[in-house]
Order: C-alpha cells, then sequence, then structure tokens
C-alpha cells in the first residue's frame, strides 16, 4: 500500500463547483500542503446559470474570509429571504417558503402545532405573519441580523442572489491569491494506470499532461472524468422530477429589487425569477415530453418583467444522481455529480457540502476503500433527502389543467416521501429527519402552502389553552410585524452597503 499525504490536487472545470473547490482547498490546506492545479477551457465555458442560493452559503463565505460587502457588490448580488411560488398548489394561489423558522417553539412543542390548531379554529392569520423573512420579502424590505435580544431581528436568515459568472471570478480570483495554478485547455484523454486503474494524467489538446494524486471532476453535466473513465454510473430520476430542460434569459431589471426568488408555476414545469443588481435572471424548467421548446420560449419571453437581454439557451438535463460519487482517486463535485434541478436552489449547497465531506475524510495515498465508501453512502442520502422535498413540490398539487400537473399529481412517489405526506395530512406534523437540510419549517411551508389540508391538530398543541396560545400568538405576530416596519427596503440596504 502507498503511503504519505496527497502532494498534487487536480481540479477539472472551472464553473461554480470548480472554482469553490480550489478556493476551499487552497484556504485549508494552505499553499504547503499540496500543488493545486485547476484546468478549464474558456472554449467550452461553464453551464453559466446558478444564481440563487441558501442560507448554508454564509457558511462557505464565512469559512474564506471574505468580506460580504465586496462579494455582494463584485457578483451584482442581491438578498434572498426565501422563495415565493405562484400556482403551484392551484392556479391564482400562491404562498412564500421563508429561511429561518416560523414563530418560537414552546413548551418543547414546534411553533406550528400552535399555529394550525389556532388557525384550524379561525383564530389565526396566514402563518406567514409569524415569519419575519416572509413578512419582510412581502414588504421588499432587508437588513441583516443585529444584536437585539429576543427580538426576530436578531435572527433573520438570508442567503444571496448572485451572477454566476461573476461568481466563478471573484473565487477565481480568491484562489490564484492563494496559489492555485490555473490551466486553459480542453483535456482531450485521460490516462488511467494499467495496474490499478487510478487517474494519472489528464491529457490537454496541445498535447502537454496534468499529473495529480487526486482529481476532482468539476467538468459538469457529462462527468468527464468520473463518468467518462471511471464509469461510476448514473441513478435517473426523472420518474419523480420529470423537467429536463431549462430555457434562460436575462432581462432588465428594475431599481425596485425584490429580495426572494420568485418560482411560479407554468403549464409544463416552472419559470424562475431571480433579481440581481443589473438584471432579473429567468428561466423556464420544463419537461420536453409534454411542451415543445418553441412554446416554452414564447411563455417564457411572455412572462419577463423587462426587455430581453440575449437569445434564450437550452439547457439540457437529467434528474439524478451519480451512483458513486468519488471512484478511486476521482471526486466528482457539482454538475458531474448528478443534478436534480433548481426549485429549492440547492446545487451549490450540494457543491459545499461535497467539499466539507471531501475535506473531512481528506485521502492520503492509500485511498482507503472505508472512507470512500462513507463519503458515497452519506452523499448519496444527502441528495435522496433533497428530491425528496423538490418531489413534494410536484406532487402536493391540486392542478388538473394539464397532462404534465396530471402526471405529477398522480405519480408514484418514494416511500419515505408518502410517510411524511400521510402524517402531515393526519395532524400537520413535519419533522427534520436525521441530518436532513430543509427543517420541519420548511417541510411545513411547502405542505401548507400546497394546500394539503391536515385532518385535525397535533394533539400535544393542547398544552396551552387556545386563548393561552392566541395571546402568545398575537405576540409574537406583533413582534414580526413591528421588525419588518423597522426594516429598511432592500434596494436601500444594496444602495448604502454593497451597490455594484
Ligand atoms: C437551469 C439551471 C439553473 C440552476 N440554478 C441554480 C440555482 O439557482 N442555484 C444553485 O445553487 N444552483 C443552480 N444550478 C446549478 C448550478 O448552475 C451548478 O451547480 C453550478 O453552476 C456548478 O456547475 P459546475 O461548475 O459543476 O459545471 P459547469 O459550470 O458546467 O463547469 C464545467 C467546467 O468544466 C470545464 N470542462 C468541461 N469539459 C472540459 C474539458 N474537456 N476540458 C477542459 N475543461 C472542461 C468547463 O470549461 C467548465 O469550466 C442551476 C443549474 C441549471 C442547469
Amino acid at each position: 500500500m502507498k503511503d504519505g499525504h496527497i502532494r498534487n490536487i487536480a481540479i477539472i472545470g472551472g464553473g461554480s463547483a470548480g472554482w469553490m473547490t480550489a478556493a476551499a482547498l487552497a484556504r485549508i490546506l494552505g499553499r504547503d500542503y499540496a500543488a493545486i492545479t485547476l484546468v478549464e477551457s474558456d472554449a467550452i465555458g461553464t453551464v453559466g446559470v446558478g444564481e440563487a442560493t441558501i442560507p448554508q452559503i454564509n457558511i462557505f463565505n464565512r469559512m474564506l474570509g471574505i468580506d460580504e460587502d465586496e462579494f455582494v457588490r463584485r457578483t451584482k448580488g442581491s438578498f434572498k429571504l426565501g422563495i415565493q411560488f405562484v400556482d403551484w398548489g392551484r392556479k391564482g394561489h400562491s404562498y412564500f417558503h421563508p429561511f429561518g423558522k416560523y414563530g418560537v417553539d414552546m413548551e418543547g412543542v414546534s411553533f406550528h402545532a400552535f399555529w394550525l390548531r389556532l388557525h384550524q379554529a379561525g383564530l389565526a392569520p396566514w402563518i406567514d405573519a409569524y415569519s419575519l423573512p416572509a413578512s419582510a420579502a412581502a414588504l421588499g424590505k432587508f437588513m441583516r441580523p443585529i444584536d437585539a435580544g429576543k427580538s426576530p431581528l436578531s435572527t433573520i436568515a438570508y442567503a444571496f442572489h448572485f451572477d454566476a459568472g461573476l461568481y466563478a471570478a471573484f473565487l477565481r480570483e480568491y484562489a490564484e491569491a492563494r496559489g492555485v495554478v490555473r490551466r486553459e485547455g480542453r483535456i482531450i484523454n485521460v490516462h488511467q494506470a494499467a495496474d490499478d486503474g487510478f487517474i494519472r494524467t489528464v491529457e490537454l489538446e496541445d498535447g502537454t499532461h496534468v499529473a495529480a494524486d487526486l482529481f476532482i471532476d468539476c467538468s459538469g453535466f457529462h462527468g468527464l472524468l468520473i463518468e467518462g473513465a471511471m464509469q461510476a454510473g448514473y441513478v435517473d430520476w426523472s420518474q419523480y422530477l420529470p423537467c429536463n430542460r431549462a430555457m434562460a434569459v436575462p432581462c432588465t431589471g428594475t431599481a425596485d429589487i425584490t429580495p426572494y426568488t420568485r418560482s411560479t408555476a407554468r403549464q409544463a414545469g416552472w419559470q424562475w425569477r431571480i433579481p440581481l443588481q443589473h438584471r432579473i435572471g429567468n428561466g423556464y424548467v420544463y419537461c420536453s415530453d409534454f411542451i415543445s421548446d418553441d412554446v416554452a420560449r414564447e411563455t417564457l419571453l411572455s412572462n419577463l418583467d423587462g426587455e430581453a437581454l440575449a437569445e434564450p439557451r437550452i439547457i439540457k438535463f437529467t434528474t439524478g444522481r451519480r451512483r458513486q460519487y468519488w471512484v478511486k482517486n476521482c471526486v466528482a463535485i457539482g454538475l458531474s455529480s448528478g443534478f436534480m434541478e433548481p426549485l429549492e436552489s440547492t446545487s451549490i449547497w450540494m457543491i459545499q457540502s461535497g467539499i466539507a465531506r471531501l475535506l473531512g475524510n481528506f485521502p492520503d495515498q492509500s485511498f482507503s476503500p472505508v472512507d470512500i465508501s462513507r463519503f458515497n453512502r452519506v452523499l448519496a442520502t444527502e441528495t435522496e433527502e433533497i428530491r425528496d422535498f423538490l418531489i413534494l413540490h410536484y406532487k402536493a398539487t391540486e392542478r388538473t389543467d394539464s397532462e404534465f400537473w396530471n402526471y405529477c399529481r398522480t405519480m408514484p412517489i418514494p416511500d419515505r416521501l408518502a410517510e411524511k405526506i400521510a402524517v402531515f395530512e393526519n395532524s400537520g406534523r413535519c419533522f427534520r429527519e436525521n441530518e436532513e437540510l430543509f427543517n420541519d419549517t420548511s417541510w411545513f411551508a411547502v405542505m401548507i402552502g400546497q394546500l394539503k389540508a391536515p385532518r385535525r391538530h397535533d394533539p400535544v398543541a393542547e398544552l396551552l389553552t387556545l386563548e393561552e396560545t392566541r395571546t402568545r400568538l398575537e405576540q409574537i405576530a406583533r413582534a414580526v410585524a413591528n421588525s419588518a416596519d423597522y426594516m429598511p427596503l432592500h434596494s436601500d440596504f444594496i444602495r448604502q452597503n454593497c451597490a455594484s
């Protein structure tokens, strides 16, 4: 068995995944541990989308030690308090999936259990009144949390929208300043050792080779190394997440930058709207079995807030995950590891998670099979938990107005999700299982938002009398409303702190 630590790392690809990985490894490993080379091809380019994030990106930014205002300025970004879902449960109906938690848990019981009881008794407004991110988003307001004791202002959870190309450029500068060497050129061959199948070098068009001990495949959908060389296999989830194309186009924006992503359900999928400082990102994610590209294009272009700034671009994909994320000395991070579609902005989080888990299981020259198999198992579970949350959006609908929605409403779903829905329909209970990404607020927001009415409330909500519950919830709603009033407009906040 070989020993000694990894001395050369090659990152293949310079999209968000490649440069996030390069920046993180440079930061954590430092200059002396290993030489890091990143290979990318300007001629091939990047996928160029991926503009909405979830609050966990703050952990990544803090780990890099980057200045947040500079980051937002450089990526022409904006702030995100959650996602507004329009026409999903039923046409003409919308709801908000906020970051953070609803209200305050009481007596060890989830806040939403008390709310449901009161709401079913006709004594409580819609649950958004108990979420500061939801209330602030409705008013177009934003600020970062401040130290304000028990006020909801202390716990504002937020993420970002940013220009994906500028994000990769920002991280490139960061990584190169810390010693990462960039090689430009198209890889035409991957050379593996005859004895053990480990990758030894990648060969560029100009005939040069890049050798490394560890190869990180960030080459995008086709998985140049993980699939092309290592044949890791792909688990196809099209039966659950049928969308297989996206048509993307930016358009002009307005001075009023909304602090949330909007997702509007359409005839055969859904349309995103992501407001940045200099434009709005838009895209129609659809299933080509149910709609033609021409109709998708027409739908997208007739539902923009401003003037289109480019020709719409089609991106094709198959939802699913790589059967193995790590094979021998090759680890897939980013789109090369799979793609579940952008509905809840989870791909950049998956990159972050892949990097964190790679660092947590960082190999030496022996490439311990138990570490590799644990890495593969943990990431597979994490991906499946997110998959189930995404499927819920398609499944929990009353829409009968198109073949696409008829398919989604009636499709078979994984057992674990079917159980979660049944538990919710019975008593409104939602749980965060194990370490899954989405918490009980997220599950509750989408379940109740998509019109899944529980038959009764959680019996433990009767720990408090109806009157006491009402008094406490009124106090919470008042605190939320006062806090939302206090916050500045999102556009003003950007102008004052991080205008590009
Ligand atoms: C429609 C759509 C919308 C999305 N929206 C979101 C979102 O809102 N939020 C979110 O978190 N994520 C989103 N994502 C996902 C996000 O875009 C990706 O996770 C992210 O951009 C990472 O992509 P990547 O770096 O893995 O791949 P890419 O951007 O495709 O980069 C691949 C890199 O590999 C290089 N490369 C490939 N082959 C070769 C070769 N032969 N030789 C040399 N170099 C090569 C390319 O040049 C490029 O640099 C979205 C994805 C899609 C498709």
